[in-house]
């Protein structure tokens, strides 16, 4: 009998080696891996030919689990064949509901292990050189969620707002325009934003704009979800935003870093 194991991995943002060494050794132990929709599914290649692959991922845009499954079926496969791993896309910890299924089967008493990942918040913006902290630009960078539990908007988009942070917002393109009120509200209105969309992967794509003409821009690109939005003067490092704003005028940076 397998001792029951939960290892909780981050897969990564989506190119198939942006995961860490010891998430592959662990993928290779598994019994049964459990893995969702933002886990590159290639990863699945390094499990051993016997290792049970169960998606509990959306299927035509409707979760085919809810989280309590989740959190019970992992425990009772444990229980079941030994190694579970548990596979999600970026870092687990980050927006991704993984500390719920640690405490979830810590009440069983099942060891748990928890596997870093690259987290897409910092890798999406990364994969088109855009950093989200650099000297004389950025001092911090939030990462934010733009759905919340309730469906509103996250007063923590409003606290960023009024910061000079990097604002890096998850899961937030149906909230857009919202945050683009918000920062309009707040004198912001001329800041670069970036939306990249598939980061790392072969299908990525990005837009670089203003709070102001952002909206647009995605509308005309036709970007959608796993993207991530990001705000702030890094943007202005990107050689098309200068190209396109700086050069040509369009855009002027107020900041001292700016040379
Ligand atoms: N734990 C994950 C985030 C899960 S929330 C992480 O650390 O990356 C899901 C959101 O992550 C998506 O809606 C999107 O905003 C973002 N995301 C995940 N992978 C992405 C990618 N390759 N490119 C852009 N955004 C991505």
């Amino acid at each position: 009998m397998n001792i029951p194991r939960i290892t909780l991995i981050g897969a990564g943002p989506g190119d198939v080696e942006l995961i860490t060494l010891k998430g592959i050794k662990a993928i290779k132990t598994a019994d049964v891996i459990l893995y969702d929709a933002l886990a590159n599914e290639e990863l699945l290649e390094y499990a051993k030919p016997t290792t049970q692959l169960v998606y509990v991922g959306k299927r035509l845009g409707k979760y085919v689990y809810t989280q309590e499954e989740i959190n019970y079926k992992v425990v009772q496969l444990a229980l079941q064949y030994g190694h579970v791993v548990r596979l999600k896309g970026g870092d687990p910890f980050v927006f991704g509901r993984g500390f719920e299924e640690i405490e979830y089967a810590r009440a069983f008493n099942i060891h748990c292990e928890v596997i870093s990942g690259v987290t897409s918040a910092i890798a999406a913006p990364a994969s088109v050189g855009i950093p989200v902290t650099t000297r004389g630009y950025a001092e911090s960078f939030w990462v934010i969620t733009g759905t919340t539990k309730t469906g509103s908007l996250s007063k923590d988009i409003e606290l960023a707002a009024q910061s000079s942070a990097t604002v890096v917002i998850l899961m937030g393109m149906s909230k857009l325009s919202q945050v683009c009120d918000l920062f309009s509200q707040h004198g912001k209105a001329n800041t670069p934003v970036a939306i990249v969309q598939n980061g790392t992967k072969e299908n990525a794509r990005y837009v670089l704009g203003t709070i102001d003409d952002i909206q647009y821009k995605s509308k005309v690109e036709e970007l959608s979800n796993p993207a991530v939005i990001v705000i702030g003067e890094v943007v202005s490092l990107h050689p098309e935003f200068v190209k396109e704003y700086v050069t040509s005028g369009k855009w002027t940076n107020q900041n001292e870093g700016w040379t």
